[in-house]
């Protein structure tokens, strides 16, 4: 929940954590911007720092997260905008609990289907194999335990052998994260598959990115 006004975040806060969810309460948009992923988005419009459209437009370029916007009578908010935003539905204050509730259910409702994922692959490449249903990931036939952004990193290399994934890139599809300048993260998460694997397996392309180098299959 967005919302700088603690006499309406509070109440929402206690009535919704009430109703069975988990509610994080940040009260600027550039808190909204920072906070961890979430299943959904309330998001007042009328923020102290940023503009809650301009919130809601970066929020929605980062991924698909439900969006519920929240606005004040008088201002003017109609479906063309909405639909601009990229948000899924909108609240005029003042509204009743219920309605809240109704609406975060229909909008979860709505996008849960959209926002399942595909079954994951098996990936097969060279002489590195991974299950995507089990997420288990075998090198020369020996099992290769990975943390979760390993795992994540090299699946998304290995999906596409040989094509140079840029830093930015990786940074937005792997991190989630908009890119603002360090990489360091995924330098330490490449030299770790590296160590892991084998060096040769990710190739650095100088000033781009990183490729996923097939090994041949061990002859037996
Ligand atoms: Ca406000």
């Amino acid at each position: 929940m967005v919302e700088d006004d603690p006499r309406i975040a509070e109440p929402l806060r206690e009535g919704l954590t009430r109703a069975g969810y988990d509610v994080v309460v940040v009260a600027t948009g550039a808190g909204a911007l920072a906070a961890d992923p979430t299943d959904l988005v309330l998001l007042d419009l009328g923020l102290p720092d940023l503009d809650g459209q301009v919130v809601c437009r970066e929020l929605r370029s980062r991924g698909s997260v439900p969006i519920i916007v929240i606005s004040a009578r008088g201002e003017e908010i109609d479906r063309v905008m909405l639909l601009e935003l990229g948000a899924d539905d909108y609240l005029v204050k003042p509204f009743g609990f219920r309605e809240l509730v109704a609406r975060i259910r229909a909008v979860a409702r709505r996008t849960a289907t959209e926002m399942s994922p595909p079954s994951a692959p098996n990936i097969s490449v060279g002489a590195l194999t991974i299950d995507g249903r089990t997420r288990r990931v075998a090198y020369r036939g020996d099992p290769v335990s990975l943390t979760p952004k390993e795992y994540e990193l090299l699946v998304y290399l290995a999906a596409d052998p040989g094509a140079v994934k840029g830093r930015e890139q990786l940074m937005r599809d792997v991190w989630d994260e908009n890119w603002w300048g360090s990489t360091k993260t995924l330098d330490v998460h490449i030299a770790s598959l590296r160590k892991k694997l084998e060096p040769e397996l990710i190739e650095t392309v100088r000033a781009v990115g990183f490729r996923f180098v097939a090994t041949p299959e061990p002859t037996p």
